[in-house]
């Protein structure tokens, strides 16, 4: 669909695996244009260099746009610098906006990924009209941005917003960051195999083991839900104890931020179809003060994979506009 010129903008969306582009109209969420590259992983210096490559190749095929808007997995101040990345190893103290600003004489927003697809989602999916909302993804690991007073809060440097390292579970799992007892490592796609490795541990999921070709180390969060798809019953204990961490997280949120409203994300609220609904029960009898105070709905996340790009293409907006 043909996006007029004055609300085209372009939103990348950088993953661990991939970039994924796309020229949109970001008052309405309209995509024209989508582009999809690889993520350079052997040689990490190329990564500004496969970015430029995406955007030059939609600038092509849909014209100039009014600006740019880049999420990035990592820590990204103000500035648009990246400072570090798990994800994108050896990318330390890359000024992903300056780079970009200078290649296409453009207005550039460089920012978290997570923030970009959680501002997607106030603007125009699951969270949209509320004033105060907590967007969690939970991917592979924990991805996150809060909305307070109607605006994204980004923090002081730009860091807020990463839930997935809170401090939980004191003496738990490593986490991906290298730290122990971090939220993720028990309630992310990598936590639920975590707890599944617990489980084995005990004496039980047999089942769970023989789907990950035999080795404890290898299951992932896949072999749970399929050995749950089979009726397993020690998977369904794998999940259950997950669905508790999932709470514990969640009733910390509401404690500290006092949300309208949570948005759940990313493909594990899709494992067992009573997921959700069991998550709110939970959070809403551990949560302080429970019985004196409304519910805060959970709700599934209503944009999909192409939010981080959307919201970084609303991002540029907002930066065009002065907001
Ligand atoms: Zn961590």
């Amino acid at each position: 669909m043909e996006i007029e010129a004055r609300n085209r903008f372009i939103g990348i969306d950088v993953g661990g695996t991939k970039i994924m582009g796309v020229v949109a109209d970001p008052t309405s969420g309209v995509i024209q244009v989508r582009r999809k590259a690889p993520t350079p992983k052997a040689d990490p210096e190329t990564l500004p260099e496969a970015i430029k490559q995406v955007v030059a190749e939609l600038i092509e095929e849909a014209g100039r746009p009014v600006g740019l808007g880049v999420g990035v997995p990592g820590l990204v101040d103000h500035q648009g610098v990246l400072h570090y990345g798990p994800n994108v190893p050896g990318v330390l103290g890359l000024d992903m906006a300056g780079e970009l600003r200078s290649e296409f004489g453009l207005p550039v927003v460089a920012e978290n990924d997570a923030t970009c697809a959680a501002l997607a989602e106030h603007r125009l999916g699951a969270a949209r009209g509320t004033t105060h909302a907590v967007v969690v993804n939970q991917g592979t690991g924990i991805a996150g941005g809060i909305i307070i007073g109607g605006r994204m809060y980004r923090g002081a440097n730009g860091f807020a917003g990463e839930p997935g390292h809170m401090l939980i579970n004191s003496g738990g799992h490593v986490c991906a960051c290298g730290k122990t007892g971090c939220w993720e490592a028990v309630a992310s796609g990598a936590g639920l195999a975590n707890i599944a490795r617990d489980v084995v541990a005990e004496g039980k999921g047999h089942r769970i083991v023989e789907l990950a070709g035999g080795e404890a180390a290898h299951i992932r969060g896949e072999h749970v839900s399929a050995a749950m798809a089979e009726g397993d019953s020690d998977a369904a204990e794998v999940l259950d104890r997950f669905g508790w961490w999932v709470a514990e997280g969640l009733a910390s949120l509401v404690a500290l931020l006092d949300p309208e409203l949570i948005v759940l994300g990313g493909g594990l609220t899709a494992i067992n179809r009573h997921f959700i609904s069991d998550v709110q029960e939970r959070v809403n009898a551990t949560v302080m003060g429970a019985a004196y105070r409304p519910e805060v709905p959970i709700v599934p996340a209503r944009l999909g994979a192409e939010a981080g790009a959307i919201g970084a293409a609303i991002s540029s907006r907002d930066l065009f506009l002065g907001r």
